[in-house]
């Protein structure tokens, strides 16, 4: 049987109505080349922010069911037309919503995960020789409701697909010609990485990395499905992302990584005693919201209480407060303060994990350029810093100078849809 090929779009990549056109012609160019073809495609451009725009203009806390009725028509648009134009280019197309497609999640509205992929339609139009279409980001929760995936969400909708669809690659077309070692608008000469493992990736989306979900290199990582990151624009290979013993090189950090959308919350005199933490964090993990550095300083004195700082995206700001409140009535927390702009930058690389010493060299280049760090979290391959949002760039410009992470691009291949295949 043919190869399958899962192609992901991003939401520059079909834009408008010439980038829909362009998507349309590579994933015909694929199928001519004898694959099978899947296309995941996200909302069109800033769709998603508009319509999220929309939400908060009719009401302060939309309903997360609604939500997600509203958020899913945004990848259907962009389904529905490029299937129109793979139709005009004589090739026969059929666009799915992620419901049809037999994504089946969990009923956490807004941020669902995929627990099944029932995929006998896709595999059906596949056999009628069609170019199948699948709406991103969206599925169906096991309650029979429209629910989407979190921002970013069509990444991993792209490599479930993969995965159930024992894809032989998973190639995600984007705005940037692949994963970068520091954002290339902060940093003019970053380089582009050619490969990069799991391990690495897993660290560089879950610290700002945007390029890729989160979910999706987990999801990646766990069903061993190889993920391509390349450009919609121009072609050459991007960023394969493959298990470590697969990657070639192992510099000693790999890239500077940061976020501009973190807020800290303090949480003051919270009470000394088991079960406390566990019953904060519990109730903001019921609320979905995603914590990540948490700080807890020793009370001052005996019955002091101690503070408790931790960040959460800016995003969850708002139900993370609302869900505190009555905690810290419960409890009898002394009160909570807010920094709402808040960044962070994180250094990533698997060589860190036998070499010593990256730590220090981090804490000397942000102390040189008097960036201010507020909390340090470290894993085996990564240590990130929490700064003021507005010191950010200058903390990635720093460090990817002081690690000497720029270098020549990889050279691009002759064939003009050429990737590793
Ligand atoms: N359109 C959704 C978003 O902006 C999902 C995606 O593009 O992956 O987050
Ligand atoms: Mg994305």
């Amino acid at each position: 049987m043919q190869d399958t090929i899962v192609m992901k779009f991003g939401g520059t990549s079909v834009a408008d109505a010439e980038r829909i056109k362009r998507a349309a012609r590579r994933i015909v160019a694929k199928r001519e080349r004898g694959f099978r073809v899947v296309a995941v495609l996200s909302a069109r451009g800033k769709a998603t922010d508009e319509l999220i725009a929309m939400a908060e203009e009719v009401s302060p806390a939309p309903d997360p069911r609604e939500m997600d009725m509203l958020l899913s028509t945004g990848e259907r648009i962009s389904c529905a037309l490029c299937a129109m134009a793979i139709n005009d280019l004589g090739h026969q197309a059929v666009s799915l919503t992620g419901s049809q497609a037999g994504i089946v999640t969990d009923t956490a509205h807004t941020k669902a995960r995929i627990l099944d992929v029932r995929a006998d339609r896709i595999h059906a139009a596949l056999d009628e020789d069609k170019i199948v279409l699948v709406a991103g980001f969206q599925g169906v929760s096991t309650a029979k409701d429209v629910t989407t995936l979190g921002r970013g969400g069509s990444d991993t909708t792209a490599v479930a697909l993969a995965a159930a669809l024992g894809a032989a690659e998973c190639e995600i077309y984007t705005d940037v010609a692949g994963v970068f070692s520091a954002d290339p608008r902060i940093v003019a000469d970053a380089r582009k990485l050619p490969v990069v493992s799991f391990e690495e990736m897993l660290e560089m989306s879950a610290s700002g990395a945007g390029v890729l979900q989160l979910r999706s290199v987990e999801y990646a990582r766990n069903h061993g499905v190889r993920i391509h990151c390349r450009s919609s624009m121009e072609d050459g290979p991007g960023t394969v992302i493959v298990a470590e013993q697969d990657t070639m090189e192992r510099p000693l950090v790999t890239a500077i990584t940061h976020s501009t959308g973190e807020s800290k919350i303090t949480l003051l005199g919270v009470p000394d005693r088991p079960g406390i933490a566990a019953r904060i964090f519990g109730a903001l993990a019921d609320a979905n919201v995603n914590v990540d550095m948490i700080i807890q300083n020793e009370a001052a004195s005996e019955g002091a209480g101690a503070d408790m700082s931790f960040t959460v995206t800016r995003d969850d700001l708002r139900v993370a407060r609302l869900t505190l409140e009555p905690v810290v009535d419960e409890l009898g927390i002394g009160g909570i303060k807010e920094d709402e702009k808040m960044g962070k930058v994180s250094v990533v690389g698997a060589g860190m994990r036998s070499h010593p010493g990256v730590a220090a060299k981090v804490f000397d280049v942000l102390g040189d350029a008097g960036i201010n760090i507020e909390m340090i979290s470290t894993s085996p391959i990564k240590i990130s810093c929490v700064i003021r949002a507005e010191r950010v760039d200058d903390a990635v410009r720093g460090l990817h100078d002081a690690f000497a992470l720029s270098g020549k691009d990889t050279v691009l291949a002759e064939d003009p849809f050429a990737g590793p295949r």
